[in-house]
């Protein structure tokens, strides 16, 4: 079992009277800047001039300035930027205004783990991945509450990196949840490994063979759309309270049955199988560079691949029927 750290593990004290930059006023970079602010530490924004997120921090109190500005003096830099375009940044922007024993922070361990990244030894090199989106690490603090964050320690040449990591955990609100130790390695190869094969892949894929096996049977795709698409939230709500038990306990005995005898049938061990290819594609590093490559290519597979979703019947049915539940706080991209 992990190590969790409270606030009583975590002091604030190595980032007192200190400076703290956040590059990039995004989803994770407003909550820290914000939150570490509330906590008392002094934080130095970087973003783009003349864009949404500039002026959303300078709404915010802030005064945005360039990297080199943000990193002068800085003890901690937190890189909030996406994860794609942070190795280019950081090669000319970050890396020529860094002097030894500064801190940088990362809220996920891609670039440092697959090497796109490479700080100097006399850098501390730390991670913070708070366990939700920006929204929320932000929305939770306001509270009292807050989001649990993962740390891990990369390089320490000044021997207190993870005192400093943990310092900016609880100052973003992780300490009040829970703050639980990992490595870059562990962080980045789940966490990729999460979204590729249960959460966004594995999720997306089974919704949409579920949708045209319907729809190809002759059933009304808008029948098709409540029952594999809508009614996902309704089930997942159901094991996020309280696990698979819980939503078996809430759900019709009928529904109950039918998932236990027929769900081992569709993720089969065929289905394990490819996980584990799945897996060795991220631990060797195939997945990142190939992901790398795509992006510095101009995103062609991508941007196929996402049109023929977004011009799905799937999805044409969904923005359809959204409109007629006010209550859902529909989205369009
Ligand atoms: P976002 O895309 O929301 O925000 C990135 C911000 O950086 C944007 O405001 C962007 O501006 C700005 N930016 C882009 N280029 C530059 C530049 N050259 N100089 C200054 N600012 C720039 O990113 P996220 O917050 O989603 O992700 C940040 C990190 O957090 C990533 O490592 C991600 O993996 C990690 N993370 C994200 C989570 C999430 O829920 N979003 C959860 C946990 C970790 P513009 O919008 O104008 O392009
Ligand atoms: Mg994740």
């Amino acid at each position: 079992m992990a190590k969790i750290f409270y606030e009583a593990d975590a002091p604030i004290d190595p980032l007192k009277g200190k400076k703290v930059a956040v590059i990039g006023y995004g989803s994770q970079g407003h909550a820290h800047s914000q939150n570490l602010r509330d906590s008392g530490i002094e934080v130095a924004v970087a973003e783009l001039p003349d864009t949404a997120n500039y002026q959303l921090a300078q709404q915010h109190g802030f005064t945005p300035g360039d990297i080199k500005t943000a990193v002068d003096g800085a003890a901690l830099i937190i890189i909030t930027l996406p994860d794609e375009i942070q190795a280019k940044v950081y090669k000319s922007q970050i890396a020529p205004n860094l002097k030894a024993g500064q801190t940088l922070g990362f809220c996920h361990g891609f670039n440092i783990h697959f090497k796109y990244i490479s700080p100097p030894k006399n850098i501390n090199v730390v991670m913070v991945a708070p366990k939700g989106p920006g929204h929320l690490v932000r929305s939770e603090f306001v509270k009292g509450g807050g989001v649990p964050c993962l740390v891990a320690v990369q390089q320490n040449p000044t021997k207190d990196a993870l005192n400093i990591a943990l310092a900016w955990a609880n100052g973003i609100g992780g300490a009040r949840a829970g703050i639980i130790k990992t490595t870059y390695k562990e962080e980045t190869e789940t966490d990729l490994f999460g979204e590729q094969v249960v959460l966004c892949g594995g999720l997306s894929a089974l919704i949409k063979a579920g949708f045209k096996t319907l729809v190809e049977a002759g059933y009304q795709p808008e029948i098709a759309y409540f029952e594999c698409m809508h009614e996902v939230k309704l089930i997942v709500d159901l094991m996020y309270q309280g696990g698979l038990s819980y939503m078996r306990y809430s759900i019709s005995n009928t529904a109950e049955y039918g998932d236990l005898s027929r769900g081992p049938r569709i993720i089969t061990s065929k289905t394990k199988t490819e996980m584990k290819k799945i897996l060795k594609e991220i631990t060797s590093g195939k997945f990142a560079k190939e992901w790398v490559d795509e992006y510095n290519s101009g995103l062609k597979k991508f941007n196929k691949l996402y049109k023929e979703d977004y011009n799905s019947k799937l999805e044409k049915t969904g923005r359809k029927l959204r409109k007629m539940m006010k209550w859902i706080d529909a989205k369009e991209v």
